[in-house]
Order: structure tokens, then C-alpha cells, then sequence
């Protein structure tokens, strides 16, 4: 059997080989590293991809949030809503630029912003809202935009675990993870669903004059070389980063498939079994299974992760720790028991190998083992 990974880039590599070869000798021998043709072409490759008028590359995810919330013109003081249950990079850069975190339950089942949670948290101070789509699914979109346009908030999606995914709004239009808000963020860090080989982000928006502000304060606030007209960072996707994403965004689709069919096989083997609850499927969105996480019940998860390693099958948890309980983001308004749900989560989750290259095998061996442990303990 092939080596069991969290995520097996080798192999998804291999495939493709010869084109991303060739693509990144020709930045090469172009030596057009930065702003080169091939920025721009991928810029208007996921342009179409995504049915937006405007894509923003910048260099990773983390600045896509910060660049975002500095185009809305967000001051400090000002309060930014999110969940309690994601990665760290939202809640670093609402308190880098000075904002003030508000923080917020998450569903148990989708794993998502609870919209409930959101309008009780909202005051007079409330002017943004960063949804994450977690693990692959969107977030209630529909409430989340009703709760914005009554209290007139900004809405920044964080898309960075869902690119590709696909939410059917109230009216039945279907529109991509990140298209819905004022403004969407993706990563392009290499274990994403589009991943680069190295860091990677973007910016994406339908409103002219945001991405004309996104523009600018992503190349150091620059209107005309050497000009400063706001202050801006210097924040860029690199040639060979673009070169290797236009060719994975042809096959970010059949990627999905295979993600959903690996998930799909999880799902199956795991049904009917009381210690283990599958990933909810929310009916408004497709899943792109970023994550496949499982929520254990009564089940010794630090034991499991052993027993699996053991067979070698790589697990992990995402996320051990809530924000509210971080070290740095300790906060007097937030305690333990604060947000029972994230907190239950980051005590129970554990996600397996979720990647476009697993096999029947390897998923049998993974399925069996995890099975073979809570059966047993
Ligand atoms: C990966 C990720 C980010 C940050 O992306 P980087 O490119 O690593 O800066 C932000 N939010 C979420 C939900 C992510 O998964």
C-alpha cells in the first residue's frame, strides 16, 4: 500500500508533472518573477472561475483578511465579528489592525458561525462579519447576509478551506464560496484545495471602487510609482506560484470529486457507529471536504491518534483549541464554558487523511483501524 498522508502532494504532482515542469521553466527563462504575464492570466482564469468580477492575488491568506479589512476602512474600536471555532488567522488580524474581536458559538453540526450567535452579539460598535467556511462548507449565507444588511455590516468571507465549494441562495441562484460577501479571501497555501508551492492568496469582490482600494494598498498604498496615496503593505502572488495555480484550477473540480468520494467512502464505513458522527452536509452548499472531521463520542482521542499512528495513519486535530481560550487572545469578556460548542468540538474532532489521491486501500486500512479502536475501547 502507498504510504498513508494527511495530504499526498507528491503523488497529485506526478500527475500534472509535465505541465507544471514546463510552466516553471518558462517564468524562468522569462525572469518575469513578480507581476508577470502569468499573474495576471490566472487572475482572469479565476476571474471566470468564479463568476466575480475582480480578483486580487496577494501573497497568502493571512494579509487577504488584513488587506480586506483595511479596504473597508475598518478603525480601531471598531467590532468584527467571528467564530470561536477556526484558525487563528482571522482573530490575528482584527487585533493587528487595533479591532476588537467579537467572538461567536459555532453550529454543532456544520461546524460553522452560529447566525443566531451573530445577531446576539451585535452593538452599536458592530461593523464587520467574517464568516469561515470551515472544512469545505459554506456558511449560512442568507441569514448571514439578512443579519448585515439590517444592521448595515460588511461581510468578509473567509474561503480559504472552501474555494471551489458552491452555495444555493434563497432565489435558487447558485454562487461560489467567497463571491457572496463584500469581499471573499482565499490561501493558495500548498495542503489547500488549490494549493501553490509555496504561500499564496487572493482577494476576490464585485464592487469596482473596493477593488481599486484592494489594488493599491496590496502594492504599498501606490496609486502612481512612487506615490503613497494610503498606507499599504506589500503583500504579491509570485510568477511561479500564479504558473502552477492556472494549471490546478483546471483540475480544481475533478479534485472536489475525488475529495467527495473519498469523504463519501468515510461516510459509508462509518454509518450506524454511536462513537463517531459523520460530517453534517449542510442543504444549502456543496462540500469540497477540505477537512473529512469526525466528531467522536466517548472515545480516548488522544489513544485513537496513537493506535492509528501505529498503522500508519496520519490524524489530526483541527482545532485543539478555541480562540477564546488562546493564550494570546485572552480576554476578560471571554471564560471557560464561554462558547460550549467550540469548546466541545476542539475537545472531540479528529480529522483523517482528506486528500485527491486516496485510494480503496489506503481508505479501507484508515476506516478499519479507526472502527477497530472504538469498537474496542
Ligand atoms: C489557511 C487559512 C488561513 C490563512 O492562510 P495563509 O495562506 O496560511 O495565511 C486563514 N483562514 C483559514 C480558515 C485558513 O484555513
Amino acid at each position: 500500500m502507498k504510504k498513508i498522508q494527511m495530504v499526498d502532494l507528491k503523488s497529485q504532482y506526478e500527475k500534472i508533472k509535465n505541465e507544471i515542469d514546463k510552466s516553471i521553466i518558462n517564468v524562468i527563462e522569462s525572469t518575469a518573477f513578480i507581476n508577470g504575464p502569468e499573474v495576471n492570466n490566472f487572475q482572469s482564469d479565476l476571474e471566470k472561475y468564479l463568476g466575480i468580477k475582480h480578483v486580487i492575488p496577494c501573497a497568502n491568506g493571512t494579509d487577504a483578511l488584513q488587506v480586506a479589512m483595511m479596504a473597508l476602512g475598518l478603525k480601531p474600536g471598531d467590532e468584527v465579528i467571528a467564530p470561536s471555532f477556526t484558525f487563528v488567522a482571522t482573530a490575528e488580524v482584527i487585533a493587528l489592525l487595533g479591532l476588537t474581536p467579537v467572538l461567536v458559538d459555532v453550529n454543532p453540526d456544520t461546524f460553522n458561525i452560529d447566525p443566531k450567535a451573530i445577531i446576539k452579539a451585535i452593538t452599536p460598535k458592530t461593523k464587520a462579519i467574517v464568516p469561515v467556511h470551515l472544512f469545505g462548507q459554506c456558511c449560512d449565507m442568507d441569514a448571514i447576509i439578512e443579519i448585515a444588511v439590517e444592521n448595515n455590516l460588511f461581510i468578509i468571507e473567509d474561503t480559504c478551506q472552501a474555494i471551489g465549494a458552491d452555495f444555493k441562495m434563497k432565489d435558487s441562484s447558485v454562487k461560489k464560496a467567497g463571491t457572496i460577501g463584500h469581499i471573499g479571501c482565499t490561501s493558495f497555501f500548498p495542503s489547500k484545495n488549490l494549493g501553490c508551492y509555496g504561500d499564496g492568496g487572493a482577494i476576490f469582490t464585485n464592487d469596482d471602487e473596493l477593488a481599486k482600494k484592494l489594488r493599491i494598498i496590496v502594492n504599498h498604498g501606490m496609486t502612481v510609482r512612487y506615490y503613497h496615496d494610503m498606507i499599504g503593505v506589500n503583500s504579491r502572488l509570485d510568477s511561479f506560484q500564479a504558473a502552477v495555480l492556472r494549471i490546478k484550477l483546471k483540475h480544481l473540480d475533478e479534485y472536489a470529486d475525488a475529495r467527495e468520494k473519498a469523504a463519501s467512502y468515510y461516510d459509508r464505513a462509518f454509518e450506524g457507529c454511536l462513537k463517531l458522527k459523520t460530517p453534517t452536509r449542510f442543504e444549502k452548499s456543496t462540500h469540497v471536504f477540505h477537512q473529512y472531521t469526525l466528531v467522536t463520542n466517548n472515545v480516548d482521542r488522544l489513544k485513537l491518534i496513537e493506535f492509528l499512528q501505529e498503522r500508519g495513519i496520519p490524524a489530526m486535530v483541527y482545532y485543539p483549541i478555541p480562540m477564546h481560550l488562546q493564550k494570546a487572545y485572552q480576554d476578560s469578556r471571554y471564560h471557560e464554558g464561554e462558547f460550549p460548542v467550540s469548546e466541545s468540538l476542539s475537545k472531540n474532532v479528529i480529522s483523517l487523511p482528506m486528500h485527491t489521491e486516496l485510494d480503496e486501500e489506503q481508505l479501507e486500512h484508515i476506516s478499519n483501524a479507526v472502527l477497530e479502536f472504538v469498537n474496542e475501547n
